[in-house]
């Protein structure tokens, strides 16, 4: 059977161009980053080699790029290392409701560790309140974390806006980049952003690779105890294979960007009409433009969403539930929750995220499929 996937916030298969470039990091220049002799420097200049591709690709210098293990390692180091870096200044942190579990963990964490956190609300299409984040600022507040794009529902935040908001107040701004990064064009600089956190996975590179951007001169604590790589704030031994794949994969990404961009675009649209003129009773959720391009997110009334991914599976369809329903809890997620869906609506989420390979054709396939599948499992 035929494999149709659309799940690309969930990962992305990496590009086999991508893949060529890691492949002599496996067995031939195998060496250790931090070793002396040649197989070892090599892959020390492999790391840098990427840490200018990352750099080149949101407007950063390369000793602001940090290695790490993923996207949540990133937002973990990004933002415990700066609140304990930062301590003596206040212990107030900014956050919003809706951020992924990596960000909202972490602030819970803090919370216990003598740390105030405030959760923002967002409105129906997930943007943020920015009158309750100027309002929420005390002179304790050292962090502003709000994640760039929601990995839901798709809603991209007015980041620009929220940087200049934290510049003027003199508070850092952490933004979660994982799912806005190769779908928005990103400049720190412009964007008054302090760190950035990214994940290879999300843009065609390898799983288990990620990277951290933090402006130079912001002070911030490393988290894992150990050697002394990564300019002494991320110990342990660096994924070579996987740095360099993260690297030629974001540098990619952004070269084809306007061709990727159109194209994801093109197949969300196709979608959205199809399921709009169907007779199907959906609602789509998060803002209707400030969307990333691959992102389509409805709820069908009146159905189980665990019950429709097992179907949808049989006919060889990924996609996923905008609920922890996949889980098989029937709790509506916190996302879904924060923009006040109704729960018979919240607990029939189908997050589509379109990729590179995906057709119209598929588009098609996937629209009849719902139309068949909807109306059966459908609870009046
Ligand atoms: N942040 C967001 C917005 C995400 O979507 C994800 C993963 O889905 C993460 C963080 C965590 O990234 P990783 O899977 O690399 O740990």
């Amino acid at each position: 059977m035929k494999v149709r996937y659309f799940d690309h916030a969930a990962t992305t298969p990496v590009s086999s161009t991508v893949l060529e470039e890691m492949l002599p990091y496996f067995q031939l220049q195998y060496g250790n980053a931090s070793s002396m002799y040649s197989i070892g420097r090599q892959a020390k200049k492999a790391l840098e080699k990427s840490r200018r591709m990352v750099s080149n690709s949101i407007g950063a210098k390369p000793k602001e790029i940090y290695f790490t293990s993923c996207g949540s390692e990133s937002d973990n180091l990004a933002i415990k290392g700066i609140a304990y870096a930062n301590m003596e200044k206040g212990n107030h942190i900014i956050t919003s409701k809706i951020e992924h579990p990596a960000v909202l963990n972490t602030c819970k964490t803090l919370e216990k560790n003598g740390f105030e956190v405030t959760y923002l609300n967002v409105d129906k299409n997930g943007l943020v309140d920015i009158n309750q984040l100027i309002n929420s600022i005390r002179p304790s507040t050292i962090l502003i974390s709000v994640m760039f794009a929601n990995n839901e529902i798709g809603t991209i935040q007015p980041i620009e806006m929220i940087g200049k908001i934290a510049k003027e107040h003199n508070i850092l701004f952490h933004t979660d980049g994982v799912q806005a990064i190769g779908n928005v064009r990103i400049d720190v600089e412009k964007l008054n952003i302090d760190s950035l956190s990214m994940s290879g996975h999300k843009f065609y590179g390898p799983k288990g690779v990620g990277a951290l951007y933090i402006k130079e001169g912001i002070k911030f604590k490393k988290i894992q105890d150990g050697g002394h790589q990564e300019n002494d704030m991320r110990a342990g031994t660096e994924n070579v294979a996987g740095i360099v794949g993260l690297g030629k994969a974001i540098e990619e990404i952004y070269e084809k960007y306007e061709k990727y961009n159109k194209k994801l675009i093109s197949l969300r649209e196709l979608y959205i009409k199809k399921i709009e003129e169907s007779n199907l009773e959906a609602k789509l959720n998060g803002d209707r433009d400030k969307r990333l391009p691959g992102n389509a997110n409805f709820s069908f009334r009146g159905v189980n969403a665990q019950e429709l991914l097992l179907a949808l599976d049989e006919k060889g369809i990924c996609a996923s539930a905008g609920s922890a329903c996949s889980t098989g809890n029937p709790t509506p997620s916190h996302v879904l929750i924060a923009i006040g869906l109704e729960p018979n609506l919240a607990n029939g989420t189908l997050r589509v995220t379109f990729g590179e390979n995906n057709t119209n054709e598929d588009v098609e396939f996937l629209v009849d499929n719902l139309c068949e599948i909807i109306p059966k499992i459908q609870k009046k």
